[in-house]
């Protein structure tokens, strides 16, 4: 492998959602997105919901995901998901429906709704939704 490439794998405990050389790696950490390159010093990061972003040496592709971990290397990262979805696999009819449950838990409230449950799922509808929208981009 060339020098300023790494494997980069995203895993859940259902599939192998993606596995091929990369670039670059922009992942959502707890304290902020943070960015991986070839050679990095070895660590393990938390991740939460967001957007994977990751270059090769023809494209940019963008992965959502609902958060877990990642273990880098220096010539491999691997992301170790609850859920993750390549952008072109998002449903959005089904996101934008998760949306708007979330938003009617919400505004039911906490007497009727884990609220903390609803927001998690709004927030990871939206994060669908966007990284959704980098289709074709
Ligand atoms: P929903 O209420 O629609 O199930 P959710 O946020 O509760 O959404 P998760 O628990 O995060 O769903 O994910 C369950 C499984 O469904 C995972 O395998 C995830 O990749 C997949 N998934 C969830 N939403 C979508 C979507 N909009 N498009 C494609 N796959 C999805």
């Amino acid at each position: 492998m060339a020098e300023n490439r790494f494997l980069f794998e995203i895993t859940t405990p259902f599939r192998k959602v993606y596995s091929g050389e990369a670039t670059s790696v922009i992942a959502p950490g707890f304290e902020g997105y943070f960015g991986v390159l070839a050679r990095h010093a070895p660590m393990v990061a938390s991740i939460r919901i967001g957007e994977i972003k990751v270059k090769t040496d023809s494209e940019e592709l963008y992965f959502a995901t609902s958060g877990g971990f990642a273990e880098v290397l220096p010539d491999r990262v691997t992301i170790l998901a609850e859920s993750a979805e390549a952008a072109n696999e998002i449903d959005v009819q089904r996101a934008e429906a998760a949306k708007e449950r979330a938003l009617k838990r919400l505004a039911e409230g906490k007497k009727v709704w884990d609220v903390d449950r609803a927001q998690a799922a709004l927030a990871r509808a939206l994060n669908r939704l966007k990284v959704a929208s980098r289709v074709g981009s």
